[in-house]
């Protein structure tokens, strides 16, 4: 076995293509379109984005779409189409992102946090019959990392219940689950289309549902050019037309719309070979202890989508009890700049905790709930002891380099007992409250 690098060998990784990790693609097309909006001052118009829309609406098989500034908002819209409102209790696992869930503070409304699984990362269905109480109205479900939920599963107990399910698909636009399309299972769905996701415009959201009522909520609720009957049907909105009753503007720069309308021509076959390589990468590791795949099985229908942000799952007894903070030196030092434990859980932060947003007596979280669902985030055993580590986000299908990233991962695992004198004993969890930022 080769020397590890940390100890003095030769690193595993050398000399890679530019293009191997580039994202997003941007041809001349892409910037034709973006300059045709510069040069006609169309940034603030709609019919751009109408366009974009509707090919959305038909490449997702929804029969609407409306896009958004970002997919914050996207994402608060769906809240607000869904009708959650003062004390209202929404359902999320706690290890996403904080744009899934945080926004819903604007509605007066709250999360509860339920556990995820711990081999698809995604809430577990099993754990949301836990966090139900007598004002829960929704679930936000996550593809955690482009991973599937289960989302038969998922939609059964919601149907039991009478719940509404919002899927956030700003980690698997495009992705399959049993043969369907994410963001279809769903009441209505909303995504991140930001530059540093897999489906990447610039920074815009969108939304989609086949329900006309949660569309027309949707639109009214922060496009005010776009509130009035042309658009709008729903009986007891019209005569709020004209304003958006969210109070915000969610209308989209166009530059992003026209972006958005070539990357959506080339997503598919793009994400295709993002697939292959990243498949290719853990089949070289499928006999490795330690770092099992955060993957789904594709013969079953379901798929990575874009394989946003790929990371892998840390099994540290497989390792003789390395710590993953170890691993992670190693694996820098054969040529990977690997980041560890993804997404902090957000229930451990205080904004979730007490916080007081809107002046009361009591915090944000439980300001107008019956119960303290923040009692509720004691139980979430699997998100508090999971371990995690990036892998490579490979957007090419190029095996002489991948087997490179691969040759590195195994080099370290089956070498772990020679890193253990290098453990240290009060290691503090890892992770970040969000991964993109200029670099
Ligand atoms: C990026 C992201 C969002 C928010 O989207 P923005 O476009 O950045 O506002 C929401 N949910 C998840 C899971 C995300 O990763």
């Amino acid at each position: 076995m080769e020397k590890l690098a940390i100890l003095g060998g030769t690193p595993a990784i050398s000399n890679m293509p530019d293009d191997l990790f580039r994202w997003p693609i941007v041809t001349r097309e892409d910037e034709e379109a973006v300059l045709e909006v510069l040069r006609n001052s169309w940034q603030s118009g709609t019919q751009i984005t109408e366009q974009f829309e509707k090919e959305f609406a038909a490449w997702q098989g929804m029969r609407h779409a409306v896009a958004y500034c970002n997919g914050t908002l996207a994402l608060e819209a769906a809240m607000f189409a869904c009708g959650l409102g003062s004390g209202d209790e929404m359902i999320c696992a706690s290890k996403t992102y904080w744009a899934s869930c945080l926004q819903i503070y604007n509605l007066g409304a709250t999360v509860v946090f339920a556990d995820i699984e711990p081999d698809s990362l995604c809430i577990d269905p099993k754990d949301i019959e836990r966090c139900i109480g007598p004002r829960t109205k929704a679930i936000m479900v996550v593809h955690y990392l482009s991973h599937p939920a289960k989302m038969d599963e998922i939609m059964a107990i919601a149907k039991k219940h009478n719940l509404l399910v919002i899927e956030d698909v700003s980690h698997a636009q495009g992705g399959l689950y049993k043969g369907q399309k994410l963001g279809t299972f769903g009441h209505v769905s909303a995504m991140s289309l930001m530059i540093g996701k897999s489906f990447a415009t610039g920074e815009m959201g969108v939304l989609v549902t086949n329900d006309k009522e949660k569309y027309d909520r949707a639109l009214a609720y922060s496009h005010y050019e776009r509130n009035n009957a042309k658009y709008i049907s729903t009986e007891n909105l019209q005569k709020y037309a004209n304003m958006p009753l969210g109070g915000m503007k969610g209308r989209v720069n166009q530059m992003c719309s026209a972006m958005g309308r070539v990357q959506l021509k080339y997503y598919d076959e793009r994400c295709a070979e993002i697939r292959k390589a990243m498949n290719y990468f853990w089949d070289l590791l499928a006999d490795v202890p330690g770092i099992q795949a955060h993957r789904v099985n594709e013969a079953e229908g379901s798929n990575m989508a874009g394989w946003y942000a790929a990371h892998g799952i840390y099994k540290r007894d497989e390792l003789g009890g390395l710590p993953l903070s170890v691993f992670n030196e190693a694996i820098k030092a054969e040529g990977y700049n690997q980041s560890i434990g993804g997404n902090l859980p957000l229930h451990t932060h205080p904004v979730f905790q007490d916080y007081n947003g809107y002046n009361t007596e009591k915090p944000t979280r439980i300001a107008f709930t019956d119960r303290d669902v923040r009692l509720l985030d004691h139980d979430l055993p699997v998100t508090e002891a999971l371990e995690m580590y990036s892998v490579p986000w490979f957007k090419h299908y190029k095996p002489e380099y991948i087997e490179q990233y691969a040759a590195a991962f195994r080099k370290v695992a089956l070498q772990a007992d020679q890193l253990m004198a290098r453990a240290r004993p009060d290691e503090s969890k890892p992770g970040h409250w969000f991964f993109f930022k200029d670099e």
